[in-house]
């Protein structure tokens, strides 16, 4: 049966998944959302015995019905291949009575990767189902790390290109580096001098342009966009969740049918959303648990109700999840509003205009899948030093905001369910933080290279390519610009020419 998509603010329906992954966002400013739930229709026995890239098809399958198979899995293949350093793609780690899912063994060692890796081949698989002849450029406001993620799953794939823009100033050394070496003969990087929210406000300016699309058309292009919203995003996220299922049924840590807890470091509300996904497919999951750093306007959520983000916004050790606005919670307001578009729209406008809104009792009470809760800086340190003392396990930052509020789940409720926990980011990533919690008085003397060494020493596990590379890699790109100078950039990038004068 097919799945269609509709828009959460009811604008759009019967829309096929190939057309909702093209458009990104609806046309009414809502999100895709299947029309019905799919169900996860195979025997836990025989999902345990496939590859990773094997039971991807049997859930992105279920998802994405106008794909065919033969389209399927080669997006799969591409995706999931040597760019990741380990055939396992997302193994599975026991360390201190939890299950560390290791989501950061792709190109830019985050997870971001395992959708960012297929988005690429999925818009041009649509495209060409679509009879889309255009290029697709994608465009991207980034603050660091979604933007480069997305230029390693883009860079070199036919049929696309990938424009990224990012603040001079506002990223970290090791970001901007990652950024200006960036391989592929179709990735494009312009730094603005301004910050980043000037970027996304550019950007947001360039989709929404009439004219520039009209230009854009007529020398062969389209724009597209890689955001964490694109349902060409999500479902690849909750093929890991099954496939931690799987694999903790084939180890023999759970029977088949046994119900496991998830515990998701959440910003934009994705990641823990596509475990949500997973639960309503089928998938033996108790609860969800919500991990926020100190913006926790989630947690504020989970126990009021409120979800407000007027308030101070703190820069924190877990830079990927110091968010105020987390843009895939609208799609769990949709359901437990029961469906209606117009409740959904009224919240979100509310946010849009005071910055807040309230939901009903109602869909509280409809809220009991989540458990919410966050993590002090102090709580971060302790916990990553404690998993290092204890089971010479190093984990990031914001997979230690994670085991740290699962300590406080299991303290609160006294629940002990067996516990995966979405490890989001390899240590390497945040090497100095992480090597400050587990003994500042020996690292923070050291420079970025020597830590690099030193974790190395510490945690027992080789560098990972994305770190070789930005040693040695030479830089392609060096093109800066003012904020009033992107629409400028982007028309040279393409060849269009100037703005035509009004
Ligand atoms: C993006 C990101 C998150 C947050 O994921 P969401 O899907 O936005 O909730 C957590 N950790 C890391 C390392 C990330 O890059």
């Amino acid at each position: 049966m097919d799945i269609l998509y509709k828009s959460t603010r009811g604008g759009e329906s019967g829309v096929t998944a190939s057309r909702a992954v093209l458009e990104g966002l609806a046309g009414d400013g809502g999100l895709f959302v299947p029309e019905r739930m799919p169900s996860l229709d195979v025997p836990m026995e025989k999902l345990a015995g496939m590859s990773y890239q094997e039971l991807a098809y049997e859930v992105m399958s279920r998802f994405l019905t106008d794909y065919t198979e033969e389209e399927l899995k080669g997006c799969i293949a591409r995706a999931y291949d040597e760019k990741f350093d380990t055939p396992e793609i997302a193994p599975l780690r026991k360390a201190d009575g939890a299950y560390f899912l290791e989501l950061f063994h792709g190109a830019t060692i985050a997870f971001k990767d395992m959708a960012l890796s297929i988005l690429p081949h999925l818009m041009t698989a649509a495209a060409r189902k679509n009879q889309v002849k255009n290029e697709i450029v994608i465009l991207t406001a980034t603050s660091g790390d979604t933007g480069k993620a997305a230029m390693a799953g883009f860079a070199d794939v036919p049929g696309t290109r990938i424009i990224v823009f990012y603040p001079k100033d506002g990223v970290s050394p090791v970001q901007e580096r990652q950024m200006v070496t960036q391989k592929g003969d179709n990735t494009y990087v312009v730094a603005i001098r301004g910050n980043f929210d000037d970027a996304q406000t550019g950007v947001k300016k360039m989709f929404g342009d009439a004219a520039l699309a009209a230009d854009l058309d007529r020398a062969g292009f389209q724009f597209s966009s890689a955001n964490s919203i694109n349902i060409g995003r999500l479902v690849p996220q909750v093929a890991y969740y099954v496939y931690a299922y799987a694999q903790l049924v084939k180890q023999r840590e759970i029977a088949a049918g046994d119900r496991i807890n998830v515990t998701v470091p959440t910003g934009n509300f994705g990641n823990i959303l596509a475990a949500y996904y997973a639960k309503q497919m089928g998938l033996p999951i108790g609860r969800l648990i919500c991990a926020s750093n100190e913006n926790k306007v989630l947690y504020d959520f989970f126990r009021t109700g409120v979800y407000d983000k007027n308030r101070e916004f703190i820069l924190t050790s877990s830079p990927s999840m110091d968010i105020l606005v987390s843009s895939n919670l609208e799609r769990l307001i949709y359901r437990v509003a029961g469906e209606d578009p117009e409740k959904t729209r009224s919240l979100m406008e509310s946010l849009s205009g005071t910055g807040s809104y309230e939901i009903t009792g109602e869909m509280r009470e409809k809220l009991g899948d989540f458990y919410g809760n966050y993590a002090g800086e102090d709580e971060v340190s302790a916990v990553i030093a404690k998993l290092y003392r204890e089971d010479r396990y190093v984990i990031d930052t914001h997979t230690a905001v994670a085991a740290c509020v699962l300590e406080k789940y299991r303290e609160e409720t006294g629940d002990t369910a067996k516990t995966v926990i979405a490890s989001t980011a390899s240590p390497y990533k945040f090497a100095r933080s992480v090597l400050h919690a587990i003994d500042s008085e020996k690292y923070d003397g050291m420079t970025d290279l020597e830590q690099i060494d030193a974790l190395e020493a510490a945690a027992k596990v080789p560098v990972p390519r994305a770190i070789e590379e930005i040693r040695s890699a030479p830089v392609r790109h060096n093109t800066v610009a003012d904020v009033e100078g992107m629409e400028a950039a982007v028309r040279k990038i393409l060849g269009l020419g100037e703005r035509e004068k009004e």
